[in-house]
């Protein structure tokens, strides 16, 4: 191990998002919009020992980000000691969690605990009842709760992750950043994609990121680019406002950023997909069970990788 493998595009293999389940709670139109799924047989999901080796092999391999996601990850039980080991792997230097909230009131304390440092939580609205249409679900007072909760457990940082879609929520971006700022968070908009579950994605529902910063240069004064300090590979470009506020604005829709990316996925299920957009996965889980080597799964991973 101990090589930095580059693609084709001379990029290194630097983060790596780890679903830890398919399941989630909520059915956001734009990601799950049916009432029933088949989910992943119990059996086939890796387990944490199984999902520990693979980030260490890929921390061998110039891996130093991970990001622990789902489905929803804190459906998965007993997530915090997953979270304890992977912070424990020497060259890992930022683990991540991204959730929609509705756990977070009884679970932050303990990922803090156990580690994780940093935390993204997803809120599309201030309202309510634009939330119950969105997910199918009532738990916009459970998100706000797990957000409190979050900001007492001491993060290092919170971000707040809110996809903007026309006719939806767009009327609400000054007061869901004015939100997140009194709470200590940072707003992250993202542009709609047409990605997976979002059946109904319809161009003229996306809402640019240059027209979202226009909107809120008119509240807070006008913008400046923060750049990606330190991290060129971060998904969000950081933008201040004349006022000093700070946003994060995803625009893999308009200006999707391939060139400076590094992010790769594993499935809970043990697929290794290169790219977000991907459409086949390679079966890590496969070689994994098969009894391959720590050096040959390595090995396979660098050759695709390149
Ligand atoms: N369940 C967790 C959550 O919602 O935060 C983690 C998984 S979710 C797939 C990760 C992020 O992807 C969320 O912030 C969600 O809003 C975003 N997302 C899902 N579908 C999207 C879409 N069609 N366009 C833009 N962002 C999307
Ligand atoms: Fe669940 Fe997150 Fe997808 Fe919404 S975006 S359906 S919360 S996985």
């Amino acid at each position: 191990m101990g090589v930095n493998p580059r693609d084709r595009l001379d990029r290194p293999l630097g983060a790596l998002r780890i679903s830890v389940t398919d399941r989630c709670n909520l059915r956001c139109s734009y990601c799950m919009p049916e009432a029933a799924y088949r989910w992943l047989p119990a059996e086939s999901l890796l387990d944490f020992d199984e999902i520990a080796r693979l980030a260490k092999i890929f921390v061998g391999l110039g891996v130093s980000k991970l990001r622990i996601t789902g489905g929803e990850p804190l459906l998965r039980p007993g997530l915090s000691r997953l979270v304890a080991t992977l912070a424990s792997i020497s060259g890992v230097n930022d683990l991540a969690l991204t959730t929609n909230g509705t756990r977070l009131a009884q679970a932050s304390w303990e990922l803090r605990s156990a580690g994780l440092r940093r935390l993204t939580v997803s809120l599309d609205t201030l309202r309510p009842d634009r939330m119950k249409s969105l997910t199918r679900h009532d738990r916009h007072d459970a998100v706000i709760a797990g957000l409190d909760a979050a900001v007492g457990a001491g993060f290092e940082s919170i971000k707040l992750n809110t996809v903007v879609i026309r006719g939806f929520n767009d009327d609400e971006l000054a007061d869901i950043v004015r939100f997140a700022v009194a709470r200590g968070l940072e707003p992250r908009f993202i542009e709609y994609m047409d990605v997976g579950g979002a059946t109904n994605w319809r161009e003229r529902d996306v809402v640019s990121g240059r027209e979202i910063l226009q909107r809120l240069s008119g509240e807070f004064g006008g913008a400046e680019p923060v750049g990606r300090p330190g991290d060129p590979a971060a998904p969000a470009e950081r933008w201040r406002f004349g006022d000093g506020t700070v946003i994060g604005v995803i625009t893999s829709t308009t200006a999707p950023f391939c060139s400076d990316c590094d992010r790769a996925r594993l499935t809970a299920d043990g697929r290794w997909y290169r790219c977000l957009y991907a459409q086949e996965g390679f079966d890590l889980a496969g070689l994994l069970r098969g009894g391959a080597s720590d050096e040959e799964i390595s090995g396979t991973i660098a050759a695709h990788w390149r």
